[in-house]
């Protein structure tokens, strides 16, 4: 059965049913919506998924849902969605996106119309090619001893740490970016930065390259403006953890793992 990502604007619809939420089937929609109205929002970009791939349709974000569904920001669908589907979801509202405001070539002004289904969008006019964006952060776990070195912003759930994050900066590597992250963020100095894996971010458009380094030296003295909280945790007095689908869960339950 085709399970379908409906956006509404940048709201995904999700069906509610047995006191949870997933994604709807394209049967559903075409009840709910009717199936005229439903091919004619069909958007046929590559998910590079299986075969069985959710279909994606694109409405104004002025729709409201009809009965038996929600629309809501990705947020809700990052704590509803089993990770493929949320994957999914991520990828197909990147891609809306950057085609949405990828309206006209912003060398020439020539408009880009002649979306194919690849990954840019080339103007016709003055060849210039256009990508959708995406912006590298680095995450990093930094370890001393038999403790992790985790803090948080005030725009975190109460109680929750998390690893230390922050954007890469135009002609920085990622090791430099972490470095410099870390010791702005907490006074620290790192050594021994090893990669650890990387997993895209969809708010709107990360990609985060995760790593891990040992603390070298420094106390924590946090930037406030960055974080509100930094400590050292060992593994039997933990605080609320990030999300279990998040890279930065990922690189603690690997520290709980290799102390523990
Ligand atoms: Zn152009």
């Amino acid at each position: 059965m085709s399970r379908a990502l409906v956006f509404f604007g940048s709201r995904l619809l999700l069906r509610t049913a047995d006191a949870g939420l997933r994604l709807p089937t394209v049967d559903e929609l075409a009840e709910a919506l009717g199936p005229e109205r439903l091919a004619e929002r069909e958007v046929k970009i590559g998910l590079r998924a299986p075969v069985d791939a959710p279909r994606i349709f694109d409405f104004e974000d002025r729709h409201e849902p009809p009965a038996g569904f929600r629309a809501d920001g990705l947020r809700v669908a990052y704590h509803a969605l089993e990770e493929a589907d949320f994957r999914a979801a991520g990828t197909a509202r990147q891609k809306l996106e950057f085609l949405r405001t990828t309206r006209f070539c912003s060398r020439c002004a020539a408009s880009l119309d002649t979306y194919d289904g690849h990954e840019a969008l080339g103007c016709p006019s003055c060849g210039q090619m256009h990508f959708p964006r995406v912006s590298p952060a680095v995450i990093v776990l930094v370890q001393r001893g038999r403790e992790a070195l985790l803090g948080r912003s005030a725009r975190f759930p109460e109680g929750v740490y998390s690893t230390l994050a922050g954007f890469v900066e135009p002609g920085e590597s990622l090791e430099e970016c972490a470095h410099r992250e870390i010791y702005e963020e907490v006074g620290v100095r790192v050594t021994n930065l090893r990669y650890f894996g990387s997993q895209p971010h969809p708010f709107p458009h990360s990609l985060m390259v995760g790593f891990v380094a040992d603390w070298e030296e420094g106390h924590i003295s946090i930037d406030d403006d960055e974080i509100e909280d930094a400590r050292w945790f060992g593994p039997e007095a933990l605080p609320n953890l990030p999300h279990p689908m998040s890279i930065a869960r990922a690189l603690i339950e690997d520290f709980i793992r290799r102390v523990g």
